[in-house]
């Protein structure tokens, strides 16, 4: 749900509108009409439509600008039907950076209902109590709207549904005593039973756009579970598991010809040269293949067996890939026990764990 009609572009962060927010204002027109509505009625109502998602801009800058100050970049800003999404490149794990992340944005439109606010008094213009919903014509009447629409903003986006601003502020709060996939487990129990009670309500009160907004946050909470369990499942797997036992053992004495033939029958990379039953290091396909070019074929592996460092099965696999990654290693020996059990290879770590560092924190 990114990309649209392209509107402008602030501190480098494209600003869009996805087409299904034209559906919004066809809505409300069709709605009017249906009514019998005054065009002047029906031009309210989007005038208001416009100054509500003018403030959900901000709302979103705030995430964005705020996340900017801890290296976080934003990729784009998408309007939609029901809100604003800033897609931040990830959302930092650190519970305190999330927190003022997410405050930032209600805190926009906190700010703008104080403005407001303040101007209407200073002006002497008393904060119209009938006709809030139906007036624009005058200064009072717009400044009076963005009053209320703004503590609205605010009040709403702290309902704590997860993944909404207040389910974020929850589970950052929550983060900062449990594991963060213990958080976000109870902040995703909170945020469905809430995104439950808005889509029922939403339907029992007419409000089609509440029960939109409730599946919405109900399938965005199962997701984002689901992202930071994978993760954490990750940071736990340990290197024990991604040991090899079928790699090709071959004595030091046997020819480099003889290992060129068995690793490429098996489409292998690499084989173990074992003697006497302990580990003396790995050969690779390309060692023989450089060997055999220079007519090599007849000599033995031993002299060629590279020592690789040693590992505990029971360390992290994603420490040992950065370890591996950094070092430039492609293979380590696995260790339990100060006892030799395998060889362990970078290609499978990568393989598991998948690309470092990625994870997308989309907010509405
Ligand atoms: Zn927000």
């Amino acid at each position: 749900m990114r990309g649209g009609i392209p509107l402008f572009r602030f501190r480098g962060i494209q600003v869009f509108l996805h087409w299904t927010f034209l559906l919004l204002p066809a809505y409300i027109a069709l709605t009017g009409l249906a009514e019998g509505s005054s065009w002047r009625v029906i031009a309210t109502d989007i005038g208001q439509i416009l100054i509500v998602f003018a403030c959900v801009v901000l709302h979103e800058f705030g995430h964005a600008l705020t996340a900017a100050r801890f290296g976080v970049g934003t990729r784009d800003i998408t309007l939609l039907p029901i809100g604003g999404v800033a897609s931040l490149e990830r959302m930092p794990e650190e519970p305190r950076q999330e927190f003022l992340i997410t405050l930032a944005g209600p805190l926009v439109n906190l700010v703008i209902a104080g403005i407001a606010f303040v101007t209407l008094a200073l002006s002497g213009l008393a904060i119209l109590t009938s006709d809030l919903f139906s007036d624009l014509s005058s200064w009072a009447g717009v400044l009076t709207f963005l009053f209320v629409a703004n503590i609205s903003l605010f009040l709403f986006n702290l309902v704590p549904a997860f993944p909404m601003d207040g389910g974020r502020l929850l589970r950052s709060g929550l983060g900062m005593w449990l594991p963060r996939p213990k958080a976000t487990r109870i902040a995703t129990v909170i945020g469905r039973i809430l995104a439950v009670g808005f889509v029922l309500y939403g339907l029992y009160s007419g409000g089609a756009i509440l029960a939109i907004i409730g599946i919405f946050i109900f399938m965005a909470a199962g997701s984002e579970a689901r992202i930071v369990q994978q993760k954490a499942d990750r940071q736990g797997l340990l290197v024990g598991r991604l040991v090899r036992n079928d790699l090709i053992r071959m004595e030091p004495v046997a020819t480099v010809q003889d290992a060129w033939n068995a690793l490429t029958l098996i489409d292998q990379h690499v084989l173990a040269v074992m003697d006497q039953g302990l580990f003396r290091g790995l050969v690779g396909r390309e060692e023989l293949k450089s060997a055999l070019q220079r007519s090599e074929g007849g000599n033995m592996i031993g002299p060629l067996a590279r020592h690789v460092p040693s590992v505990a099965v029971e360390e992290s696999a994603l420490a040992v890939l950065e370890r591996m990654a950094r070092e430039q290693l492609h293979a380590v020996m696995a260790v339990s026990q100060g006892a030799q059990v395998g060889v362990i290879l970078r290609k499978d770590l990568e393989k598991a764990l998948g690309p470092i560092g990625t994870g997308v924190g989309p907010s509405a």
